[in-house]
């Protein structure tokens, strides 16, 4: 199924970095919420996650990102999201970089991740910067208040028209030039600026895997496409490693 240098490459592996999308987070059942369920499809995405819209009416932006994190909770991280976790512990380096805001990365096991949209399990006071949980925004009113400023509480996720967290960008990018192996999964390769971090880690010298249901614009530029689900083929990869790799780094 892998040809015999992806083998070799992951076979001698010390730093391998993951980049992560929709498709991975879609293989549990998270929706993309556009042009989906009830109330909600008379919105597009654009319309609600943005700061002004949240000034405007934080009680519609706040009913929208209730019912997410509800959908967030219900669901469950997939066979890939296991795999992944599990690699962590078999290299050296191992970075997840993902656009995903489900939290379902850490949820299968994974340490260490950089968010580059944030996380939607998390709330921030915009005012005082307070952070709060989901159980405290739920207790609260339907528009929640700091309990310290009294400003709004809104969700840390980025937003359009935003920037993207400098921390976690920098350390992507530290992630991708440092790369041997570069898997980009379930992602379509095209919002900038994170979709030019496989390119960063290629021209770096990393070998790029390519994990999506279809081709997209990385495709040319990978050296190994690997066409079909994640949580089918990572666990294939995952067994790889297992065999491959003399031990195991806990
Ligand atoms: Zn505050």
């Amino acid at each position: 199924m892998f040809s015999s240098q992806l083998i070799s490459k992951l076979q001698r592996a010390e730093s391998v970095t993951v980049f992560t999308g929709a498709g991975i987070s879609a293989e549990s059942g998270v929706p993309t919420f556009r042009g989906t369920d009830g109330i909600w499809k008379k919105f597009r995405p654009e319309e609600l996650a943005n700061f002004d819209a949240f000034i405007r009416n934080p009680e519609l932006v706040w009913e929208w990102y209730k019912h997410r994190k509800q959908i967030v909770a219900s669901i469950q991280p997939n066979a890939g999201h296991t795999a992944l976790a599990e690699m962590e512990r078999r290299f050296p380096q191992f970075a997840i970089i993902t656009q995903n805001i489900d939290n379902l990365h850490r949820r299968a096991g994974s340490k260490n991740i950089y968010e580059l949209h944030g996380n939607v399990e998390r709330n921030y006071c915009i005012g005082c910067g307070k952070n709060f949980t989901d159980a405290e925004i739920m207790s609260m009113d339907k528009v929640p208040r700091c309990t310290s400023c009294g400003d709004l509480v809104r969700p840390d996720v980025v937003w359009f028209g935003e920037q993207l967290p400098v921390e976690q960008w920098e350390k992507s990018v530290s992630a991708a030039e440092r790369a041997e192996v570069f898997f980009s999964i379930g992602t379509s390769a095209v919002v900038y600026p994170a979709a030019s971090l496989p390119l960063t880690a290629k021209k770096a010298g990393a070998y790029i895997i390519e994990i999506n249901i279809e081709r997209t614009e990385l495709s040319p530029w990978a050296d190994e496409v690997l066409l079909g689900r994640s949580g089918d083929i990572l666990p294939n990869i995952l067994k790889l490693c297992r065999s491959n790799r003399l031990s195991a780094h806990n």
